[in-house]
């Protein structure tokens, strides 16, 4: 059968039996979503023969690459040894021993992980550990802060502590009480009409006064990413988390740092927090911990906090059927050993710098560049209008359509090639970010960098 009626095959059936979230449905049930069927390496091919290099590693999952057979070697053997056991009620793997004590080796300040099966579940996971925590020693503190702009997750706790503005969690209400948010750090159009720096990092202090208006007696936890993800790759200024976790130790709230995004080498540190030398009291993490091969998460704590959760002499009665499932530890193993013999965290650091430079040259060159900020291979761009106004472009297709329909021509997976993704309400800034794969070369990341550029510059307003 010829590849384009194979997909009309599978776009029927697709659209007769599945629900495409984040899609106009309407459009979705015309168009069908675009089938991907193999990856290689950086790159991935549609069921049409269309090939892709992924500037988003998956969703930012993709540590070590698509295809890659030492890691399906390692889940078959695992598969095949022991494909599950219950990892709760004092039964153990082996693989996911020995990974909670790879982890802790690889996180100082961070002395025991449990696995949870999604970003979202490991939030919850957290969230709920913080509050067991202060139940144990006696203190009935359950408020979670968490930011504007920050994404959780979708399940109702990590949906709760969300507020993104083109998802409609209101939809969903209520949602879970106890949450409050504070504005998020974002020097380029501050929340608070500040100017960073003598903004006296504002956007920390407003933790420390919400925590008070409150009463400190009932907050348990904050919680945030170490750069905002789903907003569009925003990095803090450098004082803001180490002020941040200075006003959590003294207003005895627990720091949940959500590396579910920045983890496994993304900002070319193995955790985000480390750049600002930091230690979290409970941290989780996901998408890169198995490159993707096989859902898996985790949450981090702290000895302290272990110490605290265990203190009343009570079981902890949170629990998967998939917690800590054996072939998923077994992928993440691998993945931490190719990570370690290809030195891909370092490659992402230096590659880092790469990137920075050329999209400074490429902000001087374009004027419609605004905002560029990010680290190792995860990088945050807004188009503007006028970069003194920062106004937003007025085209006739929006500018990040525009940007991405270029890149899609050129060979490069930027959003979704079947164009459907679509949001209800319009975006509150024109941000994108590129965040290749970890196994990326040089060559690669140009490809990518020179698609970008010539989108830009074609920017027809
Ligand atoms: N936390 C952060 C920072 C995320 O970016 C995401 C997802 O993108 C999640 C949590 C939720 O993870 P999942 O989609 O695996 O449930």
């Amino acid at each position: 059968m010829k590849k384009e009626s194979l997909r009309e095959v599978y776009k029927a059936e697709e659209t007769a039996h599945g629900l495409e979230p984040l899609v106009n449905p309407t459009q979705w049930a015309n168009a069908g979503s675009a089938i991907f069927v193999e990856g290689s390496g950086v790159r991935i091919k549609t069921i049409d023969g269309r090939e892709f290099i992924d500037a988003s590693s998956c969703g930012l999952c993709d540590v070590v690459g698509y295809g890659n057979r030492e890691v399906a070697e390692a889940a078959k053997e695992q598969m095949i040894k022991l494909m599950h056991s219950l990892s709760f009620g004092g039964s153990a793997t082996i693989p996911k021993i020995e990974l909670s004590s790879k982890l802790a080796e690889l996180t100082p300040g961070v002395e025991r992980f449990f696995f949870e099966n999604s970003g979202s579940d490991a939030v919850e996971a957290a969230m709920k550990a913080a509050r067991w925590y202060w139940r144990q020693k006696g203190r009935d503190k359950y408020k979670i802060i968490s930011r504007e702009r920050g994404y959780h997750g979708a399940t109702f706790g990590a949906m709760s502590a969300t507020h993104v503005d083109d998802i409609n969690n209101r939809d969903f209400e209520p949602l879970v009480p106890g949450f409050l948010y504070i504005p998020c750090p974002y020097c380029y159009r501050c929340p608070l009409g500040k100017v960073y720096d003598s903004c006296n990092i504002a956007c920390a202090t407003v933790l420390e006064e919400t925590i008070q208006k409150e009463g400190e007696d009932t907050v348990a936890a904050f919680i945030a990413e170490p750069i905002i993800g789903g907003a569009g790759f925003i990095m803090p200024p450098g004082e803001y988390w180490p002020k941040i976790r200075e006003i959590c130790t003294r207003k005895n709230v627990l720091l949940i740092i959500d590396e579910v995004v920045t983890g496994f080498g993304r900002t070319g540190k193995f955790w985000a927090h480390q750049h600002w030398d930091i230690k979290p009291d409970l941290m989780t993490s996901s998408k890169g911990i198995t490159s993707g091969y096989i859902p898996m998460a985790a949450v981090g704590i702290s000895e302290e906090i272990y110490k605290g959760m265990i203190s009343s002499g009570r079981p902890y009665p949170h629990l998967h059927t998939f917690t800590g499932h054996p072939v998923a530890c077994a992928v993440s193993l691998k993945v931490l050993e190719i990570m370690e013999r290809e030195n891909l965290v370092e490659k992402m650091a230096k590659m880092g710098g790469y990137i920075r430079e050329r999209l400074t040259i490429l902000q001087e060159k374009s004027p419609y560049v605004g905002h560029v900020n990010g680290l190792g291979h995860m990088w945050g761009i807004e188009i503007v209008a006028d970069k003194a106004t920062k106004t937003r472009i007025k085209t006739k297709v929006p500018v990040i359509l525009q940007i991405r329909n270029h890149m899609l021509e050129r060979g490069i997976l930027y959003g979704s090639p079947s164009g459907l993704h679509r949001v209800e309400k319009p975006l509150p800034s024109d941000r994108m970010g590129l965040a290749p794969s970890a196994i990326a070369t040089r060559e690669d990341i140009d490809f990518i960098l020179d698609g970008l550029e010539s989108a830009i510059l074609s920017i027809q307003p």
